[in-house]
């Protein structure tokens, strides 16, 4: 069963936006756009994971994927966390092509791809830290300590997996893709004894989900002044922003595209860029519209919060 479902990472639509509104020279765009190959690839793995734990017998596990959780001294993210009645099961998703090298001496692992050598911390000590964290959190809320499994999935099956120094925790705790399973279904004869019951397994279920806590937008990591983002309203066909608004359309006076909705594009990006709040004046500027009646007209028909009265009404990005 799964409790919570994957959202779509804030990290990858931030990093649109920037990309979509920085111009084509600016100095920032280099870093972002390494960003984000980094969180698209990410995005990928835990996607494949899902699909492999998808395939699990339904009733088996309460499924978590990409639950936050505060441990009372640090935030942690799992990739996926599986839970039964016996054991809890975490698992850190890695989408990496190339070569991987582990080298446990130094807790270390590092990627050959395209003749270039990158070394990163070695995802099975990331996991064992998560163990270490949710063990603290279960103590925290007073559950009783479950053992606590982890796995390291490799989602990409063509990346070759070295383990040169033999290094038996390697073999047992990273899985490519086929593997998964069979090594969930290992855990699951290792551990028969039910620690917590039916009741205790919902409790804690739905206190996990109660807890989950959505991760900060990353923006401020780029240092990019808000002044220097693009503003005005982006024709979906040229990608020039000089969409021009009348006849209850918008229109662009470089191709003749014509668009109903362009206007809602503009406002996500004001919301993951500038603020979540925006107030009539804000958005003209940000749209080049003169007209505060249209203004009010365009806002309303977007799912906004919506404080104040009149003219001193603020809204809110759609949560
Ligand atoms: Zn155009």
């Amino acid at each position: 069963m799964i409790v919570k479902r994957r959202i779509f990472p804030l990290r990858i639509k931030v990093n649109d936006a920037v990309q979509r509104r920085l111009p084509v020279n600016h100095p920032k765009l280099p870093e972002v756009i390494q960003d984000s190959l980094k969180a698209r690839a990410g995005h990928k793995g835990e996607e494949a994971l899902d699909y492999y734990t998808s395939l699990l017998h339904q009733d088996e596990f309460h499924i978590f994927q990409g639950l936050r959780l505060n441990s009372g001294q640090a935030y942690f993210q799992m990739d996926s966390l599986l839970l039964s009645p016996s054991f809890a099961l975490i698992i850190e998703a890695k989408n990496m092509a190339g070569t991987l090298t582990f080298n446990s001496s130094f807790n270390q692992m590092e990627r050959t791809f395209n003749d270039k050598t990158d070394t990163y911390e070695d995802p099975i000590l990331q996991a064992k830290r998560h163990r270490l964290l949710l063990q603290k959190w279960l103590k925290l809320h007073h559950f009783p300590q479950l053992p606590i499994e982890y796995i390291v999935f490799s989602s990409n099956p063509s990346t070759s997996l070295r383990n040169p120094f033999n290094d038996q925790e390697i073999y047992q705790r990273v899985c490519p893709p086929g593997k998964i399973i069979f090594k969930i279904e290992e855990f699951i004869s290792k551990y028969k004894k039910e620690i917590l019951s039916l009741r205790e397994q919902k409790n804690l279920s739905k206190l996990l989900l109660k807890s989950d806590v959505l991760p900060g937008s990353h923006l401020h990591q780029f240092k990019i002044a808000p002044s220097d983002y693009l503003t005005g309203v982006q024709c979906p066909s040229c990608f020039q922003y000089a969409m021009e608004r009348y006849g209850g359309t918008w229109n662009c006076p470089h191709c003749g595209t014509t668009s109903k909705d362009a206007h809602k594009q503009a406002i996500e990006d004001y919301f993951l860029l500038i603020s979540d709040t925006i107030t009539n004046k804000q958005f003209r500027i940000f749209l080049h519209i003169h007209s505060p009646k249209l203004a009010t007209k365009l806002l309303a028909s977007m799912d906004l919060e919506c404080h104040g009265a009149a003219r001193r009404s603020c809204y809110y990005t759609p949560q």
